[in-house]
């Protein structure tokens, strides 16, 4: 099997995928409200063409694959892409991450298709707030969604909170209760600067270094055993006379004030099929284009194995420099 090995000796072994830049909800920090127009529906790729790009990358040793959006609920017949996913030999991580606003009305569904877990944003659990940030949408349907998630063993369920000075740095300590009830681990993550929301995440950046300071304000913490395989540095909490035992865990994520790059193992896809080596860089290779112009799966691979060479060591944007992101998250799968 020839691995995906880039040149900092980087082995990839996880694909994101969007799956639409479509989203129900316009967060402030993701999807700014004149975001562009949308990929028309021929551009995207067709189910087809995604399971078959996934089966080349599990030929060459990628296992894990995290369907994501835009809102990936809102394109039809997802149940369906996952069945097929599913079915790919090699891939034994399915995720999804996901807004959770249709999520209880599919959860089962997902499971039974083969979908592993769900990584649900939830920065708020106050309604007014949420219409605030999410521009739009009911936040009990989200709470629904969550829920329904555990019930289905969509688990762990990784709750993902953007933090934002002003807006919700007031509700952490409420969140990680929330997630306790919930049985959810809670991830808090840095918020990146995304073309034309840099002055949003200038005026409301908080480091994670703050937030974990708040946060342990009032819990005791101790890094956990497991290292869960990606960014976010994890905590469990010690029971304390406060806070009684509990098993799950806190994220810290900081893409800007402690970046992960020498450790990354990931590339994404966007919804139209261009493979990003880097968040940080707006590059990559069209493979819609290869696939449709009738290429084989070997001559697809190759391709794949030359193009990670060119996988940048790190992205640049720090908050003090400040290089956005060139597209908003939605268009690039966050
Ligand atoms: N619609 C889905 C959702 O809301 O989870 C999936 C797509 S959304 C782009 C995926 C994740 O990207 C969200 O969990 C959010 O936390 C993260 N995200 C989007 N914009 C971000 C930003 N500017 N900084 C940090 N995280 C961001």
């Amino acid at each position: 099997m020839n691995l995906l090995i880039d040149k900092y000796n980087r082995r990839i072994e996880y694909i994101r995928i969007s799956v639409t830049d479509r989203c129900d909800l316009k967060c402030l920090y993701c999807t700014p409200k004149d975001s562009d127009s949308h990929s028309r529906r021929r551009a995207i790729l067709r189910f087809e063409e995604i399971t078959r790009i996934v089966r080349c990358f599990a030929d060459m040793g990628v296992s894990r694959v995290r369907i994501t959006g835009g809102e990936p609920l809102v394109r039809k017949d997802m149940v369906s892409l996952i069945n097929q996913l599913s079915h790919i030999n090699g891939i034994n991580d399915l995720a999804m991450t996901t807004n959770a606003t249709l999520l209880s009305k599919y959860a089962i569904d997902l499971k039974n298709a083969g979908l592993k877990r769900v990584n649900i944003s939830l920065d708020t659990l106050k309604p007014e707030t949420f219409k605030t940030v999410c521009g739009g949408g009911e936040l009990k349907d989200v709470l629904e969604g969550i829920k329904e998630a555990v019930n289905a063993g969509l688990t762990p369920v990784n709750l993902n909170t953007v933090v934002m000075r002003g807006l919700n740095d007031n509700e952490l300590i409420d969140i990680v209760h929330f997630a306790i009830e919930n049985s959810a681990n809670i991830r808090f993550i840095e918020c990146m600067p995304v073309r034309r929301i840099v002055n949003l995440s200038k005026e409301r950046f908080i480091s994670i270094k703050e937030v974990k300071s708040l946060v342990e304000s009032h819990f005791e913490l101790e890094p956990a055993k497991s290292s869960g395989g990606g960014p976010a540095s994890y905590f469990t909490i010690k029971p304390t006379i406060r806070n009684s035992q509990s098993a799950i865990k806190i994220g810290f994520i900081s893409p800007i004030t402690q970046h992960f790059c020498e450790s990354c193992n990931r590339v994404r896809l966007t919804a139209e099929g261009i493979l990003r080596l880097c968040l940080g860089y707006k590059d990559g290779i069209d493979l819609r284009d290869y696939i449709r112009s009738g290429i084989s799966d070997e001559s697809l691979k190759e391709i794949i194995i030359k193009i990670i060479q060119n996988k940048p060591q790190g992205h640049q944007f720090s908050n003090d420099k400040c290089i956005p992101i060139e597209q908003s998250m939605s268009m690039i799968g966050g």
